[in-house]
């Protein structure tokens, strides 16, 4: 008989006689390894562990430990989903059904009209299990392309599907049981592999993603090779929906969005304008103290400042489309301010002795963000950047990037931020359409970086690719709720815009020279810096950010109004945000409404309390109460909005 030569990743190459398995490979290698085995790979192509191997090749085992071998396993999970579905309901039609980070989905199409929703996952899951215990074979085989039209002629997507493939496509299906899914490969060798999944929601979703077609019923769930890894999944998704920023932020009347203002333009409520307040106020003061120049520009451009700074060419994407004025001017709603800040420097000639010049802004921006990335204030269409761009000459650049750095890690202190690792992102050298073409200025900016931060002793990881059109950057990396990680902070380097700008200093020799400048937000945009501690603190904001600071609930509301008015007119008087509770409800209620709405004080006013002049506080998180006079909670309360760190 021939043998096949099998190629392995550590290049070793060893003879097999034609057909041999997958299986009987990992066997020949190790028992433990052919136990955790879950598909072969030959030249990149997925090879069942009992399906035979016929060709020479680069040949990997995929298992347990891998990455993939999860996948492996999600992606066979939806089809044992699709299985149960059609034994259940069995005019169910279905669409794609991937694995996705996290897990897997299908998309289906009940044509008996009835919609599945949670309540019938029990049911689902009990059939999936079924299934399982059956331990049906999955085997991979190639199928003429009229076979497989005749083969799913009952379900519309599956017949789209095919025919949508190109003519010279190889057709393979996986068959398990009854069920036959379209299906490149790469399963689990049977259904009794799968053993820990759990189906998690269903979502509409249009088919194929796109708005003008049928909405079907995306199934989520996930699974995973062992039991605690499930249950600390299961267990990981319960928390970040407590935390969401959309739940907490309905809950608290933070904000909304909604279909009739526009997707991924949100709506600030009192409560989060005040958070919002609070935040903007706090970051142009410590700008402010650290020479920063705070200024006002416009939303909208004349788009030609959007040609010149390279925007309409590489970000046109993102930006909404022009208006026409029809007096030949064309408006752009802008997607970065930095083009408005670079008419600031230019709008008179400047001098060595102005630099470092810093410009900041509120600054207004609007992006075309896809409707299925917006997310609640954590991404969206408008949003207003803590923005600013500080121009220096060459020599500055070091010490200013680390001026920067400084202020951002003293605003992190002052939120409690610390679980945050700095990223250096560089251009992928690979990739010249993506990044500005000058292999110079791309090595020594990115190493002047690098100096800074082992400088400044800071702990930094190196992402190539990461770098903005211009030039490299330092991002900082805050870790979400979800578990995911997003960028806060960010310095960029720029040598680029000076030059298509034609930005000049005259220098101390009285020759014009070209600055540098540094793009930098320290605290993002306002929506999603909300976003983000709105998870982190859970709600509970502390107290110099709280919506609500303070809350007065009369015990009897005609005995002790009085009183408690005094004291909310004078909080309010001295900035602070008080409110009074006298609703006719039970004095629980009113309590426990406070705690809802994470009002760091409570001050409950009875008899004593006005005889005293006292107050009783209670501490939001805490069911702990204390007395106090009225001055010492007063003292107590100034002490704690001058502490911006404490939570
Ligand atoms: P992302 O990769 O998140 O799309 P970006 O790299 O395009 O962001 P920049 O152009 O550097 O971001 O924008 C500055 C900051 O603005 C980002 O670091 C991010 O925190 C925030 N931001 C960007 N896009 C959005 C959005 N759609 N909604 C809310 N905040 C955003
Ligand atoms: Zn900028």
């Amino acid at each position: 008989m021939a043998d096949v030569k099998i190629t392995f990743p550590d290049g070793a190459v060893k003879e097999y006689p034609v057909g041999v398995t997958p299986l009987e490979i990992a066997e020949g290698i190790s028992k433990s390894l052919a136990k955790k085995a879950v598909s072969g790979k030959l030249n990149g192509e997925y090879v069942g562990m009992h399906d035979g191997i016929s060709a020479d090749g680069d040949f990997a085992l995929i298992t347990k430990s891998d990455e993939e071998g999860l996948k492996l396993l999600r992606h066979s999970v939806s089809h044992l989903l699709a299985q149960a579905l059609k034994r259940l309901y069995p005019n169910m039609h279905f669409g794609v059904g991937p694995a996705i980070d996290n897990g897997f989905y299908y998309d289906t199409d009940n044509a008996d009209g009835n919609q599945i929703s949670v309540e019938q996952f029990p049911e689902i899951e009990a059939m999936m299990k079924k299934i399982v215990e059956e331990n049906l074979p999955i085997v991979s085989r190639e199928i003429s392309r009229a076979e497989a039209l005749e083969m799913f002629s009952d379900d519309p997507f599956k017949v789209e599907l095919i025919n949508d493939l190109p003519a010279d496509e190889r057709i393979t299906i996986a068959v398990q049981g009854e069920h036959i899914e379209l299906d490149r490969g790469g399963l689990v060798p049977s259904t009794g592999w799968i053993k820990f999944f759990k189906l998690t929601s269903v979502a509409g979703a249009y088919w194929r993603g796109k708005s003008e077609n049928q909405m079907l019923q995306r199934i989520y769930g996930t699974a995973f090779w062992n039991k605690d890894d499930l249950e600390a999944e299961l267990q990981r998704r319960e928390e970040a929906k407590e935390r969401d920023h959309r739940r907490i932020g309905a809950d608290m009347d933070l904000f909304f969005t909604s279909q009739e203002v526009g997707a991924g333009l949100p709506v600030w409520l009192p409560n989060g304008a005040a958070i919002r307040r609070t935040l903007e106020r706090y970051i142009v003061d410590r700008e402010l103290q650290k020479g920063y120049q705070h200024v006002y520009t416009p939303i909208m451009s004349n788009l030609n400042l959007y040609k010149t700074s390279g925007h309409w060419d590489h970000y046109q994407e993102d930006m909404f489309p022009p208006m026409d004025m029809g007096d030949g001017e064309m408006l752009e709603l802008r997607p970065m301010n930095c083009p408005s800040h670079i008419q600031v420097y230019k709008h008179v000639p400047r001098s060595y002795r102005e630099l470092p010049l810093r410009i900041a802004e509120l600054g207004m921006m609007h992006r075309y963000e896809k409707s299925g990335a917006l997310t609640g204030l954590a991404r969206v269409r408008e949003m207003t950047l803590n923005d600013g761009h500080t121009f220096v000459t060459l020599d500055q650049i070091e010490d200013e990037f680390k001026q920067i750095l400084d202020l951002m890690i003293d605003v992190y202190a002052d939120f409690n931020i610390s679980d945050y690792r700095f990223r250096l992102s560089y251009r992928d050298p690979e990739n010249t359409e993506k990044y500005f073409d000058d292999d110079v200025m791309w090595e020594s900016s990115q190493a002047m970086l690098k100096k800074a931060m082992d400088d400044m002793g800071l702990d930094y990881f190196e992402a190539e690719g990461e770098a903005a059109f211009y030039g490299p950057k330092l991002d900082v990396q805050i870790k979400t709720a979800l578990g995911g990680e997003e960028t806060l902070s960010t310095i960029q380097l720029d040598f680029l815009l000076p030059e298509k700008f034609d930005l000049e200093y005259v220098g101390a020799d009285g020759e014009k020279h070209r600055p540098v400048m540094l793009h930098r937000g320290v605290i993002s945009t306002m929506e999603r810096f909300t976003a983000y501690l709105t998870e982190m603190y859970k709600g509970a904001f502390p107290t110099w950010l709280a919506p609500r600071q303070v809350r007065v609930i009369p015990v009897n509301r005609e005995a002790h109004a009085a009183y408690a008015h005094e004291i909310v007119d004078h909080l309010v008087d001295n900035n602070f945000r008080a409110d009074f509770d006298g609703r006719n409800e039970k004095l629980g209620y009113l309590i426990r409404d406070a705690a809802k709405d994470r009002v760091p004080y409570t001050l409950v006013i009875g008899d004593e309390e006005v005889e005293n002049r006292s107050v009783t506080v209670r501490r939001f998180g805490s069911t702990d109460t204390a007395v106090m006079t009225l001055d010492e909670f007063y003292t107590a309360l100034n002490a704690d909005v001058a502490n911006y760190s404490r939570v």
